[in-house]
């Protein structure tokens, strides 16, 4: 491989970030690139509707990187198909088919997630809440786009209440108590993912590389010249503007951000990140970046802290140890844990 497909690869990486219209994206420098003797293998795909997952792979063998990050992208979409919300044959699906009826035995992947999912609704006090699925129908981001009205969505929350999950961890079930609920793991999946496309490289003897599903990226190993990976906050407002960049390594980033998904009616925005307590947009932020080691917990806590606003969700993460924050507040503010500012750099 040459510079200059090196520095093709790299602008590549930018050019994907920013067309996914990531919170996260690489900053490479030329000297980086000229002082390396090993090589980057990258590949990419779209997952779980219009979601761009890219992973890169430091390495010495090409060849083996590339069956490395295809054998990743296998296990990316066989959590897909276990996780898809809406293909009727999935796992959770097959859970949400059987609401109000019966316990549904699932895969351990399946349990894992649904397990640590349950966890952040509970810490966030059900800021993330698991048992939102019935709002997919309600709001229809993807299609529909509707403004439910006050009544339909009152009328809903008694089917989003998570502590109606029921979790066997020795019979290996999730049981949905009640007939209307609906589990998704939207706000946790692609973290989730991420680790378990990460132990698939390792496996393969890669020991350095990003993995970057939409507004989550992970990170580990270090860059070939031995430093840390340099990682961009999108500004929520300019997709084309980054806010801060961190150096960064072992690490998942992952950002919710309100300008993933939303429809504007009557000047209003209405994005997907919602209030469990309403069924509304949560208006507290425009995006809260999480840093943290478990792409699980990180991609849930972003979207409840989002749920949360700034002053709760830094209290939260603080006070749990479990990871660091970068907070845009609705009047466009930055707030960050006190841990990160010797390395945050706001530009
Ligand atoms: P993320 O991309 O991680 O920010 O997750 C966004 C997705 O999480 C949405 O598209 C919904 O499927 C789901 N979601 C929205 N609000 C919440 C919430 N308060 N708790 C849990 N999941 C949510
Ligand atoms: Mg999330």
């Amino acid at each position: 491989m040459t510079r200059r497909d090196i520095l093709r690869l790299f602008s590549v990486t930018l050019l994907g970030c920013k067309a996914m219209g990531n919170t996260a994206a690489f900053a490479f420098s030329s000297s980086d690139i000229e002082k390396t003797r090993f090589e980057f293998a990258k590949g990419s795909s779209v997952m779980m509707g219009n979601v761009s997952v890219s992973i890169t792979a430091v390495t010495q063998d090409r060849q083996r990187a590339k069956q490395a990050i295809e054998a990743a992208f296998t296990k990316m979409k066989e959590l897909e198909r276990l996780l898809n919300f809406y293909d009727s044959r999935s796992e959770i699906s097959q859970i949400n088919a059987a609401a109000g009826q019966y316990p549904v035995a699932v895969s351990s992947e399946v349990m894992e997630v649904i397990s640590q999912a349950m966890y952040v609704s509970r810490l966030t006090k059900g800021a993330f809440n698991l048992a939102l699925g019935p709002t997919n129908t309600l709001w229809d981001f993807l299609k529909t786009q509707h403004v439910p009205s006050q009544a339909e969505r009152v009328g809903l929350l008694p089917s989003t209440i998570f502590e109606h999950i029921v979790l066997d961890d020795v019979a290996q079930t999730v049981f949905l108590t009640k007939p209307k609920m609906r589990i998704d793991c939207g706000g946790i999946g692609k973290g989730f993912m991420a680790e378990k496309a990460k132990h698939v490289l390792m496996t393969y003897g890669v020991s350095a590389g990003i993995i970057a599903a939409a507004g989550d990226v992970l990170l580990f190993g270090n860059k070939p010249n031995g430093q840390g990976w340099r990682v961009g906050i999108q500004h929520p407002r300019n997709p084309d503007e980054h806010i801060a960049s961190l150096d960064l390594t072992d690490t998942v980033v992952s950002t919710s951000g309100d300008y993933e998904r939303f429809f504007m009616k009557d000047g209003i925005m209405y994005h997907h990140l919602l209030d469990p307590t309403t069924l509304l947009p949560a208006r507290a932020c425009q995006s809260v970046t999480v840093i943290g080691v478990r792409g699980a917990l990180t991609d849930a806590l972003a979207t409840g802290v989002f749920v949360m606003g700034p002053e709760e969700g830094l209290k939260l993460l603080a006070n749990a140890s479990l990871g660091e924050a970068v907070i845009v507040d609705e009047r466009g503010r930055t707030s960050i844990s006190p841990t990160l500012e010797d390395r945050v750099r706001f530009l």
